[in-house]
């Protein structure tokens, strides 16, 4: 057993962490002492019992009976609109732009043209599965636009087109710039782009 090599193997897993931050990481564990490590241990463990994914957009939310979150259960948003983004978090950035009313799908990753170990985390056919529904009109991709996100985008409208070309098919305006990730866009450039889909 080699348990602090493979927490670093772990912890490299995590977004936006190589395997030189997740050594720094452990480093400051294995220094921040055994009451510390219990609890988060139990966090962990604990946060995934409280929260579980939306049934309908993969979205996490606080549990609840009906197993589907709270933006897509709100009957005054527009359900007949879908916006496709990578992740929880780039939700949190539309929302606040306070400038889309329609629902999401979190496609859970990116494709990659090379490696295909990243592929098998995007949600090809739960999206067709939910773009299947009467209710979807349009589906935009709200993806970053870096060129993971720009192929993933392609490659996904293409197959949205091909089984429902009656199905309108946007992407975020170029407001957003070469490279952009929409985690960390600003409110004034989401709308722009928002309003500036094609
Ligand atoms: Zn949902």
């Amino acid at each position: 057993m080699r348990p602090t090599q493979d927490l670093i193997e772990h912890i490299a897993e995590f977004p936006g962490i190589g395997p030189r931050q997740a050594r720094r990481v452990v480093q400051f564990l294995l220094s921040a002492g055994v009451p510390f490590r219990e609890k988060l241990a139990n966090l962990i463990i604990e946060s995934g019992k409280s929260t579980s994914p939306c049934t309908t957009c993969f979205r996490f939310d606080d549990a609840r009976d009906s197993g589907v979150c709270s933006i897509c259960s709100d009957s005054l948003r527009d359900h007949t609109t879908l916006m496709v983004v990578e992740k929880d978090i780039d939700i949190e950035g539309i929302e606040g732009s306070g400038a889309y009313r329609g629902i999401y799908f979190i496609l859970g990753g990116l494709k990659t043209m090379t490696e295909r170990k990243n592929s098998r985390r995007v949600r090809t056919k739960e999206l067709l599965e939910r773009v299947a529904t009467n209710e979807t009109k349009e589906i935009i991709f709200a993806l970053s636009t870096t060129p993971e996100g720009d192929y993933t985008a392609r490659e996904l409208s293409k197959e949205i087109q091909k089984a429902h070309p009656n199905k309108k098919v946007t992407l975020l305006g170029r407001g957003l710039s070469v490279g952009a990730e929409i985690e960390y866009a600003d409110s004034e450039t989401l709308r722009s782009a928002l309003r500036n889909r094609s």
